[in-house]
């Protein structure tokens, strides 16, 4: 394959809602597989790659706290689902034959290995995919903002942000027919025009730490290998502002 990533090591960012495929809640076994079939082909192509998979598909804290919930109970409910969630890519990744560990925030040593950095470094430097379970293990925390910290913790070039549009648009396209994908735009655009493209304090934390943000449609079968070699249509989040021709 010619193909060759732009960056040695990167950070995948999974929604839990991308595991869904055209469900409305849990996980979708055939989705979580071509997914991880995503993962396998980067790997193939050379990149080093580490995931962080949200939750969103099975609960989150934020409608648990809506409905009279204490918000931090609610929250760890939120991050034991990621767990959920990374167990089922860490199968699908293993049944395609490439060894991978989860590692989790909140220790549950029975199920998966506890979070430990270093350990973290050395799995990818021997080949192995690392999924980073149970976000930042923090209630009042995102699992973008957990992807924003691991990828500035692990070293990466540039954490990749799967989803279900092509980029980042000045406006929002479902709603606004001229609204056009940015090809690059920068940190402080996406702050202070508040564009979706995760939360704040993950954006800051990738701005303080020079990550680029790579925001990418992941249900397009191939594109992840696409993006990381630099031709797939995404949007990076990091340089000056520009729009696509
Ligand atoms: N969560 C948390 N701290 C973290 C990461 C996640 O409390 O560091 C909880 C929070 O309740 C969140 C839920 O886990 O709603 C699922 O994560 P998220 O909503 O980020 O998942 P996604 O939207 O990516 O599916």
């Amino acid at each position: 394959m010619s193909a060759k990533p732009l960056y040695k090591r990167v950070l995948l960012k999974v929604s839990g809602e991308a595991l869904m495929g055209d469900g409305q809640y849990g996980i979708n076994v055939e989705t979580v597989d071509r997914i991880a079939g995503e993962v396998k082909q980067a790997i193939d192509i050379g990149a080093q790659v580490c995931l962080v998979i949200g939750g969103g598909n099975i609960f989150r804290g934020l409608s648990g706290a809506a409905r009279g919930m204490d918000r931090a109970s609610a929250d760890y409910m939120g991050m034991l689902a990621t767990v959920m969630n990374a167990l089922a890519v860490q199968n699908a990744l293993e049944r395609m034959g490439h060894p991978t560990r989860v590692q989790s925030a909140i220790p549950m040593d029975t199920v998966c290995e506890p979070y430990i950095r270093r350990r973290a470094v050395r799995h990818m430097e021997k080949g192995r995919i690392v999924i980073f379970a149970a976000g930042t293990g923090n209630p009042f925390f995102t699992t973008d903002t957990a992807a924003a910290l691991r990828a500035a913790e692990m070293g990466c070039g540039a954490l990749y942000k799967g989803t279900s549009v092509d980029g980042v648009y000045d406006a929002d396209p479902k709603k606004v027919e001229t609204a056009t994908r940015y090809e690059t735009v920068s940190f402080d655009r996406v702050l202070n025009d508040n564009l979706k493209v995760m939360d704040a304090s993950a954006v800051a934390l990738c701005r303080e730490n020079n990550i680029p943000i790579v925001v990418f449609n992941i249900r397009e079968t191939g594109n992840l290998t696409r993006v990381l070699s630099g031709q797939g249509v995404a949007t990076t989040v990091g340089g000056s502002d520009r729009q696509a021709a």
